[in-house]
C-alpha cells in the first residue's frame, strides 16, 4: 500500500512534513487565565538561587524558574512582599527568558519565529548556564537537565504508538464503553489473532448484511508506512514478520465525511501543560489534510488505494493530484477553520462538533495520563533534581459522515515544519515555506511558550477574570479577537501586542464532567504508591503483597496464596507479550488487570466500573486510615501516647474521640459509610 517514491522519515518519534495558507477567527483569552504554578515563585528576588532537587508539586506543573540575568542584591529577601521585576523599590529591567534550541530539529524553524515574537533568547547551540526552557524536537530524554521546563514528557513517545495507545483506550472502553466509542474497535496482533478472527466471525453471523474493512497499522509506524486494508481476517499478511513487528488491526471507518468529495481527516494540537494536576489546552485551530482520489466505500478492487483512503500529507504529496494551497479554503492541506466555516454554512453545528471534539480530548488524555505518571516518577524521581515537563501533542481525528469525530492516532512529536519540499526542475529540489503551517504552527508554538513563562506573574485583576468568563460565552472559533482587551494589555504589558491567544484551556475547565473517567487514575495511585524502589515502572510479588495486605484485601476465602498465584499469573502473560523486557514485575496494565479481578470478585452483581469504583474507594479508606495512623505514631507525642492502646505501623488502636481533629476522621468516615452504602 506504498505508492512510489515514499520519502521515509524518522517514525517512531511521528514526524509528518508541510503544506499551504489560512486564517484564524478566535476569541480573545486573557493570557494568563491560570496562572502556571510555577508562576507562584514570582515574589521570589530575581537572583535566588535555585534550589536544585527541590521540585515542588511533582509532574509537570511546579518547577521553579531560573532566574537567568537578573539583578544583584537580592539575597535573603525571600518572602518580601516586594514584587518580580522590581529591585529596591526601582523598576529592574525585564529578564529575558532563555530557551535552549539546540535540539529543536525540525521544529527549529517555527521555534525561531515565536521567540522572536516573544523577544526571548535563543541559545541555538546550548548553554553552559541552564536555560528556563529547553525545546526538543523529539524526545525526552535527548539531554542530561536537572532544571527548568522541557516541552517533552518521559514516555509520551511510548504511551502514543499504536499498542500502547490501543490498550489504555481499550481499558476506558471495558470500564466506560459508551464515553469511549470514539476510538474504532482494535485488536493486537499476532497475540490477538484468535480473538479477532473469533469476533469477527460473530458479528458476521449476528449481522449478516454487515461488510466490514479493516485497516492494519504496523507499531510504531508513522506518514501511512506499511498501512494496508482487508475485507477479511485471512487477509493478514501473517507471513511477513509480524512478530517482530505487531501491528494493531481496527474497524475501518468506511463512511467518512467528506468535502468536494474526498476524505480529510483533521491535525489538531493539544498541549499537555502538566500532569499534576491535569491541566489540558486544545488549539483553536489546526490543519485539514485532504486525500487527493475522490473516495469511494471500499471494495476489493479500490482497497489499496492510497490517495483514496489514507490521508496522509506525506503519501498524497506524491499523487499528480496533490494542490499546495494559495489561500485557506482549497488545496490539499487546509485550516480546519476553513473546513469549519465551510460546514457551518451547511448548516452543521459546529458548537456540538467542538464540544465533541473536546470530549474526544479530554478522555484521550485521561487515558494516557495514568501511565505516564508511572513513566514520570521513574524518571524524575520525587525529590530527585529535574525539570518539569509540558508537550504540545497533535491529535488525527476523522469526521464520519454523521459528524462523530473518531480517534485516529496521537503523535507525541506532531511535524512543526512550517516548509515544505518544493521540485524546481527535475531532480532540483527547494524548500519553500508553507503558509497554512506557518499561520497554524507558530501560533501553536508561541502560544505554548507564553502558556509556560516562568516569569510570567500571576494577573488575579478583575479584568483578566472578567475576560476569561466573558470569553467564554462567545463562540470561540468563529468570533474575531477583541480589540477592546488587547489594547488593554498592550498598554501593561508588550507581550500583549501579540494576538490573543490560539490555545483554550479545556482541563480542569471542565474537569467536573469528566473527574467519573479517572478509576485508572487512581489506580495508578495505588501502584506508584506500593513500587517502593524510585526509578521503577514494575511491582515486585513483595510491592502486590503489601499493597494487598495495607488495603485489607485478603481474607478467608482469598488467602496470600491466591494472592501470589493472582501476581505470578498475570505478570507472566503479560511479560510473554514482550513489551518491556528491561524490567521484571508487574506493569501497570498488569496491576489494572488484577485490580478488576479482585473488584469482581468483590462485587460480583455491579457492573465494572462501579465494582473497581468501590474497591478503588475501599482501598483508598484504608490507606488513609494506615496513613493516619503512621502519622500519630510518628509524631510521637508522648500525651497523645496514652490515648494509644498499641502504636504499631499496622496494628495502631486510636482513641477516635481523642484524634478526631488530627486523624481528619470525616473523610475516612465518610468513605467507609459509602462503602458499606455500595456493600448493602
Ligand atoms: P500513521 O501513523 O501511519 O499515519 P494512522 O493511524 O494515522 O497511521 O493512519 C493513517 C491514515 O489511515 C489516517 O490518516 C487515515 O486517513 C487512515 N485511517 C487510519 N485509521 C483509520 C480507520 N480506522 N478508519 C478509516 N481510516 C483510517
Amino acid at each position: 500500500m506504498e505508492p512510489p517514491g515514499i520519502e521515509p522519515e524518522s517514525c517512531s518519534p511521528a514526524q509528518e512534513p508541510p503544506g499551504s495558507p489560512a486564517p484564524p477567527a478566535e476569541e480573545p483569552e486573557p493570557s494568563e487565565a491560570a496562572p502556571a504554578p510555577q508562576q507562584e515563585a514570582e515574589g521570589v528576588p530575581p537572583l535566588a538561587p535555585v534550589a536544585q532537587g527541590s521540585r515542588p508539586g511533582g509532574p509537570g506543573s511546579k518547577g521553579q524558574a531560573k532566574r537567568c540575568g537578573a539583578g544583584k542584591g537580592s539575597r535573603g529577601k525571600r518572602g518580601s512582599t516586594r514584587r518580580a521585576g522590581e529591585e529596591g523599590g526601582r523598576p529592574a529591567r525585564r529578564a529575558h527568558v532563555t530557551v535552549d534550541s539546540s535540539k529543536a530539529k525540525t521544529s527549529l524553524e517555527a521555534l525561531k519565529i515565536s521567540l522572536r515574537q516573544l523577544r526571548w533568547k535563543e541559545f541555538p547551540f546550548g548553554r553552559r548556564l541552564p536555560c528556563d526552557i529547553y525545546w526538543h524536537g523529539v524526545s525526552f530524554h535527548d539531554n542530561d537537565i536537572f532544571s527548568g521546563q522541557v516541552n517533552k514528557f518521559p514516555g509520551m513517545t511510548e504511551m502514543v504508538r499504536k499498542i500502547t495507545l490501543s490498550r489504555a483506550v481499550r481499558t476506558m472502553q471495558d470500564l466506560f464503553p459508551e464515553e469511549y466509542n470514539f476510538y474504532p474497535q482494535s485488536w493486537i496482533l499476532p497475540e490477538e489473532f484468535p480473538l479477532f478472527v473469533a469476533e469477527v466471525r460473530m458479528m458476521k453471523e449476528s449481522d449478516p448484511p454487515w461488510k466490514p474493512t479493516f485497516i492494519v497499522k504496523p507499531d510504531g509506524g508513522c506518514q501511512g508506512d506499511g498501512i494496508y486494508l482487508i475485507k477479511d481476517p485471512s487477509d493478514i499478511r501473517l507471513a511477513g514478520n509480524l512478530q517482530s513487528r505487531p501491528v494493531v488491526v481496527q474497524e475501518y471507518i468506511s463512511k467518512p465525511l467528506l468535502i468536494d468529495k474526498l476524505k480529510f481527516d483533521i491535525r489538531l494540537y493539544v498541549l499537555l501543560k502538566s500532569l499534576e494536576p491535569l491541566e489540558i489546552y486544545i488549539a483553536k485551530d489546526g490543519l485539514s489534510r485532504f486525500c487527493t482520489e475522490p473516495y469511494r466505500e471500499p471494495t476489493l478492487k479500490n482497497l489499496h488505494q492510497v490517495f483514496m483512503h489514507l490521508t496522509n500529507y506525506s503519501l498524497n504529496i506524491h499523487s499528480g493530484n496533490f494542490i499546495h494551497s494559495d489561500n485557506v479554503n482549497t488545496g490539499s492541506k487546509r485550516t480546519f477553520s476553513s473546513v469549519l466555516y465551510r460546514l457551518s454554512s451547511k448548516g452543521v453545528d459546529i458548537k456540538k462538533l467542538w464540544s465533541d471534539i473536546i470530549s474526544l480530548v479530554i478522555k484521550t488524555v485521561l487515558a494516557l495520563t495514568p501511565e505516564l505518571k508511572v513513566y514520570y516518577q521513574s524518571d524524575i524521581p520525587a525529590g530527585k533534581p529535574g525539570p518539569t515537563c509540558f508537550q504540545i501533542l497533535g491529535f488525527d481525528i476523522l469526521l464520519m459522515k454523521n459528524l462523530k469525530p473518531v480517534l485516529l492516532e496521537v503523535n507525541a512529536n506532531p511535524s512543526m515544519r512550517i516548509e515544505h519540499e518544493q521540485e524546481l526542475s527535475p531532480g532540483v529540489f527547494e524548500n519553500v515555506p508553507s503558509p497554512v503551517d506557518e499561520e497554524i504552527k507558530v501560533a501553536v508554538i508561541r502560544d505554548t511558550l507564553r502558556l509556560m513563562d516562568p516569569h510570567k506573574k500571576k494577573r488575579k485583576d478583575n479584568q483578566s477574570q472578567l475576560s476569561e468568563n466573558s470569553s467564554d460565552t462567545k463562540d470561540d472559533l468563529l468570533e474575531p479577537g477583541s480589540t477592546d482587551q488587547l489594547e488593554h494589555d498592550i498598554s501593561k504589558n508588550p507581550e500583549a501586542s501579540l494576538p490573543s491567544l490560539c490555545l483554550k484551556q479545556v482541563f480542569p475547565k471542565y474537569a467536573k464532567q469528566f473527574n467519573y473517567l479517572r478509576l485508572v487514575d487512581r489506580m495508578a495511585a495505588l501502584f506508584i504508591r506500593f513500587l517502593g524502589v524510585k526509578g521503577t515502572m514494575k511491582l515486585g510479588p513483595t510491592g502486590f503483597r503489601t499493597f494487598i495486605r495495607n488495603c485489607k484485601l485478603s481474607n478467608s476465602s482469598f488467602s496470600m496464596a491466591s494472592v501470589d498465584i493472582l501476581y505470578i499469573d498475570i505478570t507472566r502473560r503479560w511479560n510473554s507479550m514482550g513489551l518491556d523486557q528491561r524490567e521484571s514485575g508487574m506493569c501497570l496494565q498488569a496491576f489494572v488487570e488484577a485490580f478488576f479481578c479482585l473488584a469482581q470478585r468483590r462485587y460480583k452483581s455491579l457492573p465494572l466500573h462501579e465494582q473497581v469504583a468501590s474497591l478503588i474507594d475501599f482501598c483508598e479508606y484504608h490507606l488513609a486510615i494506615l496513613d493516619e495512623k503512621r502519622l500519630v505514631c510518628s509524631r510521637g507525642i508522648t500525651e497523645r501516647r496514652a490515648a494509644l492502646v498499641t502504636c504499631q505501623p499496622d496494628g495502631l488502636h486510636l482513641t477516635p474521640a481523642t484524634h478526631a481533629p488530627l486523624l481528619n476522621r470525616m473523610t475516612a468516615a465518610n468513605k467507609l459509610t459509602d462503602y458499606r452504602n455500595y456493600r448493602s
